[in-house]
């Protein structure tokens, strides 16, 4: 007999067969929601919580189900799909055993399943099966986790919350967590020490209120007990120019593996300028779960940090995670090997946390985690003192657990500028923006530039069409040195640096040596060659800083090879700008600064270069119709072909990767195929 899925898994979805959802659900996904949304309660992925209820399974038979959050699933966007239906006679016949390893707990709760094609349910499924109560709502609040994380743990839950809590010391959650607690289903909750809170009731309203008033106990009580903290550092903090140069050498150094994004984040500021903030990062994660995105502790920044001792933090850190690594090994599960050993959030004094991550938006979810964490420390030591954590043998075991990486390596790999960050000049039309568009689309973050915003805002609304990430814009003349800078420092302060620069900003220049007034000449010179010279400049003297080498393109043109008469202007500024990448290539070359550029011809696609006339004139110059002008370029080169924004984009791509890390002082032809053009 064929098995007939349930469809209760498509509620939430537009496809869905069920006309009404059942009421617990229902009342489950709005409260869950609603946690979702208070980060104090739960961050990305943390907490589950469930309902129970009935369904009429495949067979017209009634059956009691528990529906619980999928593992992983971010309670803030709670969807009912989120939470997959099992029947609960099945889990609780699992109460009979004495151990359950994770496997086999998986394994067995996995054959529970209502439709085994769900979401993965909860790591912490069974918690929610062995309490009786309806509704059961378990969050990492960061109040609960603050009095539990120092000696007294047990102590001050019950001076907060009363003694209707019981108090469950350590353990990492899974069948033993689970049975042992399912002993105190007669009390108002349980607290379980660095971990969270679980609180249940018959009504959901009510199940939500007991969340929310315990947290709001345990907030009174710590503020009860809080001391001002010890004296800050005067320390204002960096400079800007202080804080640019050190952004570059930690990049650089937390690039070497592969390519990472900095977010600066400055909530934690205060606290980033207390004498005790060692102590705060010694104090570990608040919640046990958080250590999976922002490893089991912080790296910290010296008072007056500067590129020199900054960097010798991060070797520091990265020895003692190598040695917490070697020495507990023997716990590692087969098939896992060390993480990266760098940290994922540094303090810095005066300024808050710097996190890595592959993009803004990784970098932003661990400076939202981070916040969360140390300010719980900072807490735990105003009101108790001093702070405790669960040992590093159990750090290793949650580090290293299966059961959790599994969220994480359900992630999509990576894409091939996951990391990395360039910026394009020229992005608001024709080749600069083929060119933002392509990089975008394989995940570099990006800084674009140009005169005006409106093209730029169409750019990225493309980008945005294409899933890339949000870019930042800069708007103004780049022939400006204080532009160039402002725009190299907009990559360094919203990505901590950069690892290229896409020079294609550029303008037509036509008329005849003898009609050209000095102004037209000097402007295409500012534009096309005088403002490449300021952005290798700027360019090559931040990349020496951060130090991991780079790629500077420049989007030159045929008529650098080949020039056409009545557009010298333009031929002799795509000149010069050949030979200016010939020098970036033979002064960067010591510090893996690479140079190359590119030829395209006849690129018209979303091209302001032919307007003003110089369609007109070109196609006059040629002897054809100005509409012809495009049809004319194709028959003239030798493969009779159209050349796009998205040929050259994807030419620059290649400039810009590993891909050609032994290329420098090059110049391709990207043009269909001229041969008075060819590169000699
Ligand atoms: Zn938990």
């Amino acid at each position: 007999m064929k098995f007939q899925k349930v469809k209760l898994q498509q509620i939430g979805k537009k496809e869905t067969k069920l006309t009404t959802i059942p009421k617990a659900l229902e009342e489950l996904v709005s409260r869950s929601q609603f946690i979702g949304a208070d980060q104090s309660l739960v961050v990305y992925g943390g907490g589950n919580t469930s309902a129970k209820g009935e369904i009429t399974d495949h067979l017209g038979r009634k059956k009691t189900v528990l529906w619980v959050k999928g593992s992983g699933a971010d309670m803030t966007n709670a969807v009912a799909v989120d939470y997959p239906a099992l029947y609960l006679e099945e889990l609780l016949s699992l109460k009979k055993f004495e151990k359950l390893s994770d496997e086999e707990m998986t394994e067995y709760v996995g054959k529970a399943l209502v439709d085994p094609n769900s979401r993965r349910p909860s790591i912490e499924t069974l918690l929610h099966a062995f309490l009786p109560s309806k509704h059961i709502d378990h969050v990492h609040a960061d109040s609960i986790c603050a009095l539990t994380n120092h000696k007294d743990g047990k102590k001050a839950v019950a001076e907060a919350l009363g003694d209707g809590f019981a108090y469950v010391d350590w353990i990492r959650p899974g069948f033993e967590l689970s049975k042992f607690s399912s002993q105190f289903s007669e009390m108002e909750g349980i607290v379980l020490a660095h971990h969270g809170l679980i609180v249940w009731d018959e009504n959901s309203d009510v199940c939500k209120d007991k969340t929310i008033n315990a947290v709001n106990k345990a907030n009174q009580y710590l503020d009860s007990l809080a001391v001002k903290p010890a004296a800050k550092f005067d320390h204002a903090g960096p400079s800007d120019q202080e804080l640019s140069d050190l952004l570059l050498a930690l990049r650089g150094r937390l690039s070497k593996k592969s390519k990472k994004v900095l977010t600066v984040d400055n909530r934690l500021q205060e606290l980033s300028k207390r004498k005790d903030l060692s102590a705060i990062a010694e104090a570990g994660t608040s919640s046990a779960d958080h250590m999976l995105r922002i490893r089991p502790y912080s790296a910290v920044l010296p008072e007056k940090a500067d590129s020199t001792n900054s960097i010798s933090v991060i070797d520091k850190y990265v020895d003692r995670y190598t040695r917490y690594f070697e020495a507990n090994k023997s716990l590692l599960p087969k098939g896992y090997s060390m993480h990266d050993p760098d940290p994922r959030v540094v303090l810095l004094p005066g300024v808050g946390s710097i996190t890595t991550g592959s993009s803004k938006n990784e970098g932003k979810m661990l400076a939202d985690i981070a916040f969360h964490t140390h300010s719980v420390a900072g807490k735990v030591l105003d009101s108790f003192g001093s702070a405790d954590t669960i040992g590093d043998a159990e750090v290793f075991g949650f580090d290293y657990w299966p059961m959790e990486l599994y969220k994480l390596s359900s992630k999509p790999k990576p894409q091939k500028f996951a990391g990395h960050v360039f910026v394009v000049t020229g992005a608001g039309s024709g080749i600069g923006r083929g060119i933002a568009l392509e990089l975008a689309t394989q995940g570099a973050s990006l800084v674009l530039a140009d005169l005006g915003d409106e093209g730029l805002k169409e750019t990225e609304k493309l980008i945005a069409a294409s899933k890339g990430l949000t870019p930042e814009f800069v708007v103004g003349d780049q022939t400006k040195e204080s532009v160039v800078i402002e725009t190299l420092n907009s990559a360094i302060k919203n990505f901590g640096g950069f690892d290229g620069v896409v020079m294609s900003a550029g303008i037509g220049v036509s008329d005849s040596l003898e009609t050209l007034t000095l102004d037209k000449w000097n402007h295409g010179l500012a534009v096309n060659l005088s403002s490449s010279f300021l952005i290798t400049k700027h360019a090559m003297i931040n990349l020496r800083k951060q130090g991991i080498g780079g790629s500077l393109v420049y989007i030159a043109s045929k008529n650098a090879f080949s020039p056409g008469a009545g557009f010298g202007g333009y031929s002799v500024s795509k000149a010069g700008m050949l030979q200016l990448m010939r020098i970036a290539a033979l002064e960067g070359g010591s510090a893996q600064i690479r140079a190359n550029a590119i030829n395209p011809d006849a690129i018209f696609d979303n091209s302001k270069l032919w307007e003003g006339g110089i369609r007109e004139q070109r196609a006059a110059a040629h002897g054809v119709k100005p509409e012809e002008l495009e049809d004319f370029y194709a028959s003239r080169n030798m493969l009779k072909v159209h050349v796009t924004s998205k040929d050259v984009a994807l030419t620059t791509s290649y400039l810009l990767s590993d891909e050609s890390s032994r290329t420098t002082g090059a110049v391709i032809a990207v043009d269909g195929g001229v041969a008075a053009a060819f590169p000699r």
